[in-house]
């Protein structure tokens, strides 16, 4: 089982958008791309709203039944690991292995000293056809390298194998992830972590780095974007070497974690792919649910009661919301509204101040983010939430499908 080239992580936290998530991928591929839609919803975004993997699945197959959708399509058990894995062995054939929490953790000093010598070729002066610089790496730092990361991978092919016995070799796509830690991987770091993750064979067709600069939730990238194209373009072609060097699956690609709404890098990485001919995996999960409050505030009278109701509970238990996500936002209070204050807007103010259109002067990032991370208060108001997602379902799919096309993969593919 191979994934195409291009493919696009759509969260739905509620799984009522599907439809018109894929109505997106639809608008792409009549403009001529391919994407195939993965539907992804980690561990803990079902604990939160207290659903299960299959409703993810179910949800899937009705868009892609009433859509017509020939194409390929995923469900991923997004930043799954030993502990929580089982519950999506059924209903994924995308797993997301995520082992950041093992990074820093050492392995033997047997396995360090083989791999090592394993990797006595790359110990010198060497170059990467397209990088100028060339690479001066010295035993100690493969060394590093081994301590830092070989536990890591050798915990990810243990859960890879867990899954392959269940599922059969080949019947779903592996990802590994360690974007949810604090310290970026340099090229270097992501050609060594490759070397163990073909020494522990694992066939992973996607891998996601932490890049430089910060990925908070729903806003756009902040950080040095010129630093951010030279690491992205190194990669690639880390990437495309490895895959030779290691004997690695051909199509495997970078996978841009909370790559929702990145607005100031999408054009980077769209033309540095265009340019070395590669593909790619964004996963946007949480920006449709972000849609779906502005939909409601779009549809006026009770719909802007529930989205007010979302922000009054989201701000009252901020302190709650927020720890589990601090890693990722970066919230100014001085720049939150005060429930209060936002009772008293229309649903222009409500939906402008939520939209994430930076030329508008009524966008407050802030506002976003602290929305964006309190979906469990909308999971909390249950029957009034999704009641409100069926009767408004027509402006708010709108609003899903726009987003989706006109911000993400417009941008993003220069179209
Ligand atoms: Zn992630």
């Amino acid at each position: 089982m191979e994934i195409g080239k291009y493919s696009w992580g759509i969260g739905d936290r509620f799984t009522h958008q599907a439809e018109a998530q894929l109505k997106a991928l639809i608008l792409a591929k009549n403009a001529g791309i391919d994407i195939v839609p993965v539907w992804n919803k980690s561990n803990r975004e079902h604990t939160f709203i207290h659903s299960e993997p299959a409703s993810t699945r179910a949800a899937a197959d009705a868009a892609v039944n009433a859509s017509g959708w020939e194409g390929q399509y995923f469900c991923d058990a997004d930043h799954i690991n030993m502990n929580n894995v089982d519950r999506f062995m059924d209903t994924c054939d995308f797993f997301t292995i995520d082992v950041a929490e093992s990074i820093g953790k050492e392995a033997t000093s047997e396995e360090i000293d083989a791999f090592i010598k394993a990797n006595e070729k790359y110990i010198g002066n060497w170059t990467i056809p397209g990088i100028a610089k060339p690479f001066v790496i010295t035993e100690d730092e493969v060394r590093n390298i081994a301590e830092k990361f070989l536990f890591a991978v050798k915990e990810a092919a243990v859960i890879y194998q867990y899954i392959a016995k269940v599922k059969g070799e080949g019947n779903f796509i592996s990802e590994v992830s360690m974007d949810e830690v604090n310290d970026a991987q340099s090229p270097v770091e992501m050609f060594f972590i490759l070397s163990a993750i073909a020494r522990y064979k694992i066939p992973v067709q996607t891998i996601a780095p932490k890049f430089t600069g910060r990925f908070n939730k729903g806003v756009d990238y902040v950080g040095d974007i010129k630093q951010f194209a030279i690491e992205f373009e190194e990669d690639l072609l880390v990437i495309d070497y490895a895959i030779k060097a290691f004997d690695l699956p051909k199509n495997l690609k970078l996978s841009i974690h909370s790559g929702s709404d990145k607005f100031s890098i999408y054009p980077v990485m769209g033309n540095l792919i265009k340019k070395y001919d590669k593909g790619i995996h964004v996963k946007t999960a949480g920006t449709t649910w972000l849609e779906e409050v502005i939909g409601l505030a779009e549809a006026g009278s009770d719909g802007l009661e529930v989205a007010k109701k979302i922000y009054a509970e989201a701000y009252k238990h901020r302190d709650e919301v927020i720890p589990p996500y601090a890693t990722v936002i970066d919230i100014d209070f001085s720049k939150v509204p005060k429930p209060e204050e936002v009772n008293l807007w229309d649903s222009k103010k409500f939906a402008e101040s939520l939209r994430h259109v930076r030329s508008n002067p009524n966008y407050n990032p802030d506002f976003r983010q602290l929305i964006h991370i309190a979906f469990k208060m909308a999971a909390d108001l249950g029957a009034v939430y999704t009641d409100a997602l069926n009767k408004h379902a027509g402006i708010i799919g709108k609003q899903v499908t726009e987003n989706l096309w006109e911000r993400h993969i417009r941008l993003l593919f220069g179209i």
